[in-house]
């Protein structure tokens, strides 16, 4: 069995969705379970029109929910004309759509809970596209409901997957399909607490819908597809030189992910450690590229094999003399500033300040408000980690002082050093930061002309 993830841009519109039923096709003998995103941009028009309806202008949000409609009913109609039973699947999650939307409305308030439900419709009507794309193709698709196998906790915007009770649903409800010789397709991003309440996993968290099926289902592979030909040495929007890597380890891929790589969730390669599957990152638009392959064992050679960049963050500076002497001050530090998918990107303890580098996001401001209690709190926001990223880094000073003499006149905040030695991070200024990007790229890929470093 092998898992499948077409992400939004491989999923979005009638031709994109029969060219990946072309590539599931083909792979039928593996016997494929697939994970689809919504269609590209689908989820942020979810989001706007819970903004649209919080607003209370009714107007804006039936016409921002018609074109969301006319999308996805246009979709159908090219793919698979005549398909009245899934023209009413569709209408279905719809209606379903505009009666919670108008709660919303009339309520003028969405808690997290709500917000979920609405931001999972994308996924919900993806799925129903994608299993006609692939039965027209000849590959039998059924849509098995997500929300009731992916089961998380109920932090709502960022749930977790619990493993054992997912893996036991799988096992029930996915497993025998595919012994029966169909091809199940599940919406990526949802789950459901165990009472049924529906969550999701957090923006781009298809890729941890994948991962964490893999896991379950025990596969021999976790194929992430996607619109550019594997992970690269940068993100190509903003180094066009960008090359693509042969292959990964397992850490390296998940510092890349951690430190803003947004081709990979940050999440979404812990399950593949923990079963020790390989994860292949494939383009859906030249599936004759082989792609990276993901996995336990890499290159030997310590080098930098890639340069992310995660923004927007901010730096936290909690004045409390001596007090990191005292036992449970850090725990309760961290507690307090501890969201889920927001997590501290770095912990730099002084003898007098305490600095976090943390998201600069503003679900975050009570959480500093809070910190107050402990000392005087200073925040620095509009910055950037640029992360360089490799095996064996740590153990290889020729390679720091390459990548600090690279950064030239760019000003560095500070320095902070990943896990296993495997990655370095620069911390810059937000608006510095591609520059940073380029200029770490140019010196540490381009320029040394004619060596393989992937
Ligand atoms: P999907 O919709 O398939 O999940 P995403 O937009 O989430 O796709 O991720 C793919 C994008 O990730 C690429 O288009 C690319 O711009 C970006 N990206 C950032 N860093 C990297 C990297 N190191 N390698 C490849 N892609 C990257
Ligand atoms: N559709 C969701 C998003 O846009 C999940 C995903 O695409 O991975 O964030
Ligand atoms: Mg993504």
């Amino acid at each position: 069995m092998i898992v499948m993830k077409f992400g939004g841009t491989s999923v979005d519109g009638p031709e994109r969705m029969r060219g990946v039923a072309e590539i599931v096709r083909g792979r039928l003998p593996e016997r494929p379970v697939i994970v689809t995103s919504a269609m590209a941009g689908v989820t942020n028009q979810l989001q706007r029109l819970t903004e649209t309806a919080l607003s209370g202008d009714r107007a804006a949000m039936e016409d921002e929910a018609d074109r969301l409609a006319r999308r996805h009913r246009e979709t159908a109609l090219a793919l698979a004309p005549g398909d009245a039973a899934l023209v009413e699947r569709l209408d279905a999650h719809l209606r379903e759509l505009r009666v919670l939307l108008r709660g919303v409305r009339l309520l003028g308030t969405a808690t997290p809970r709500s917000s979920d439900q609405v931001l999972g419709y994308g996924e919900l009507l993806a799925q129903e596209l994608l299993a006609a794309a692939l039965r027209i193709a000849g590959a039998p698709g059924q849509v098995v409901d997500s929300r009731e196998i992916v089961i998380t906790d109920d932090h709502f915007g960022s749930a977790r997957p619990q493993l054992a009770e997912t893996r036991a649903r799988a096992r029930e409800r996915v497993a025998p399909l595919v012994e029966a010789g169909t091809v199940p397709v599940l919406g990526g991003y949802l789950g459901a607490t165990p009472e049924g309440i529906p969550t999701t996993l957090g923006r781009g968290g298809s890729d941890l819908s994948g991962s964490v099926l893999g896991l379950a289902l025990d596969a021999a592979a976790i194929e992430i597809w996607t619109d550019v030909d594997g992970l690269m040495t940068a993100d190509p929007r903003v180094v066009p030189a960008a090359r693509v890597l042969e292959q990964a380890t397992f850490r390296e891929a998940a510092e890349m992910a951690g430190f803003g790589a947004k081709v990979l969730h940050p999440a979404s390669i812990d399950p593949a450690i923990h079963g020790g599957l390989p994860v292949v990152v494939r383009n859906s638009l030249a599936p004759e590229r082989p792609g990276t392959r993901i996995g336990a064992t890499g290159s030997t050679a310590p080098a930098v094999r890639a340069v992310a960049s995660r923004a927007p963050l901010q730096l936290v500076a909690l004045r409390a003399p001596g007090r990191l002497r005292e036992e449970g001050f850090l725990a309760d530090v961290l507690r307090t500033v501890d969201r889920p998918g927001l997590q501290p990107v770095a912990v730099l303890p002084g003898p007098v300040w305490l600095e976090l580098l943390i998201p600069a996001d503003p679900s975050l401001a009570p959480a500093l408000d809070a910190l107050e209690r402990y000392g005087e709190v200073r925040c620095t926001p509009g910055l950037a980690l640029v992360a360089v990223v490799g095996e064996g880094l740590a153990d290889a000073p020729a390679q720091w002082q390459r990548v600090l003499a690279a950064a030239g006149g760019i000003p560095l905040r500070r320095l902070v050093q990943g896990p296993h030695g495997a990655s370095l991070g620069l911390l810059t200024d937000e608006e510095r930061a591609k520059e940073l990007v380029r200029a770490l790229h140019r010196a540490l890929f381009e320029c040394a002309a004619g060596e393989d470093r992937t």
